[in-house]
């Protein structure tokens, strides 16, 4: 099987393993526990908070651990609902993902505002400069990458603009993390990111918090992280978390991006040349390298494209992993301002980093005898 899911979740990297199993064999201690092999766990931790500190380009002190960016956004909304006053609207980019989106509405409902976003896909800055001129958010979250289209978005704009109104910003950069350098990052008051997105244990991510904010913690219990999120903290998975962050780091130092980045665009400029109708989403703004997000010829639906596609051997998505199980169209798309008819042919193809340029040409021959057995199928009946 070919998988190109990436954007749901990737395949754990041997470093990550290897660093997950050592670390559960040699840090048995709580972290919280007196006894030096708790000291010894909780040293541990400390030194993982240094490392993503480095990384992210913040003081360690701002990191919290927690179970994902589900979690993490949860936090964030659940501290700003007590910390904000109660008429404080919100602003979210009309395309964050669900787990942004919910956490904002439940706990903020009818004082969410959504920010518009372009026909590719990149959120309107000028609707928000000016807007900043007759009000103020509580806050604006605008996520660094999208998760469907792989639109790179203008964080450092925003967080620019934020930071010289005085609005609290939070990056969703789950997407962006172990694909583009987390440098820079760590400059964002909330940073949320996840370890299965980049190779590393799947129940593991973090929070970035804005220095000195004394957070209102959603899980309530014992004192661990500061007072900020209560619960046994996941030594071996953030440790492992960790060593799949530093590789990926590593790559994208060296370079690794272009040449994935140039293997993406050969699959693209094909897709649309040899399957007439298809086209890019997205195509003409900065993307993830890794991301295709395709309008797929009218033959189909996406649903029984992805079925056919399993079939022949490779894993699709019709769009984030959360909505892709229901038919609903995706918000992204249709903020985007695809009609729903459009948006039920779009698939989401997520390379990985060791997805080589041959599995980009398997899947383009895949799509295309799928293609060409549909064209059949429907020729066959009204010609017989
Ligand atoms: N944010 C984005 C952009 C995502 O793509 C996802 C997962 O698909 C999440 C948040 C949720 O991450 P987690 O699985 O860690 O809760």
């Amino acid at each position: 099987m070919l998988y190109f899911d990436h954007n749901a979740t990737t395949p754990m990297l041997p470093e990550a393993r290897e660093v997950w199993l050592e670390a559960t064999e040699k840090f048995i201690g709580n972290p919280s526990s007196p006894h030096r092999l708790g000291q010894r766990a909780d040293a541990a931790l400390q030194a993982a908070r240094e490392e993503l500190a480095g990384h992210l380009g913040c003081d360690a002190m701002d990191i919290v651990w927690t179970s994902g960016a589900t979690e993490s956004a949860n936090a964030v909304f659940h501290h700003l609902v007590q910390t904000l006053p109660s008429d404080s609207p919100i602003w979210l980019s009309s395309i964050e993902h669900p787990c942004v989106m919910a956490a904002a509405t439940g706990r903020f409902p009818g004082r969410v505002v959504l920010m518009p976003v372009t026909h590719v896909g990149v959120v309107e800055v000028g609707w928000l400069r000016e807007r900043f001129k007759i009000e103020k958010p509580g806050a604006v979250a605008l996520m660094a990458a999208n998760n469907e289209t792989g639109v790179l978005q203008p964080c450092s704009e925003v967080r620019d603009l934020c930071g010289e109104a005085g609005v609290i910003f939070l990056c969703d950069a789950v997407q962006w993390v172990g694909k583009l350098p987390a440098r820079g990052l760590g400059a964002c008051d909330f940073v949320s990111g996840s370890a299965h997105k980049f190779g590393g244990p799947r129940g593991v991510g973090f929070l970035k918090c804005p220095s000195g904010t004394r957070m209102k913690p959603m899980l309530l219990g014992g004192g661990q992280e500061d007072g900020r999120r209560a619960g046994t903290e996941n030594v071996a998975g953030v440790l492992s978390m960790l060593a799949a962050l530093a590789v990926r780091e590593k790559a994208i130092a060296s370079s690794g991006t272009s040449e994935r980045e140039s293997w993406r665009r050969e699959f693209e400029l094909r897709l649309v040349a040899e399957l007439p109708g298809c086209e890019i989403i997205g195509g003409m703004s900065p993307r993830l390298w890794n991301t295709v997000s395709a309008l797929m010829p009218e033959a189909d639906c996406q649903r029984r494209w992805v079925v056919k596609l399993d079939r022949f051997g490779f894993a699709v998505s019709t769009g984030s992993a959360c909505s892709s199980g229901k038919e609903e169209p995706s918000h992204v798309l249709a903020a985007m301002g695809l009609a729903p008819g459009q948006a039920g042919r779009v698939l989401r193809f997520s390379s990985g980093w060791e997805t080589p340029r041959e599995d980009w040409a398997a899947l383009l021959a895949g799509l295309k005898q799928i293609n060409s057995l549909v064209a059949n199928a429907a020729v066959g009946p009204a010609s017989s």
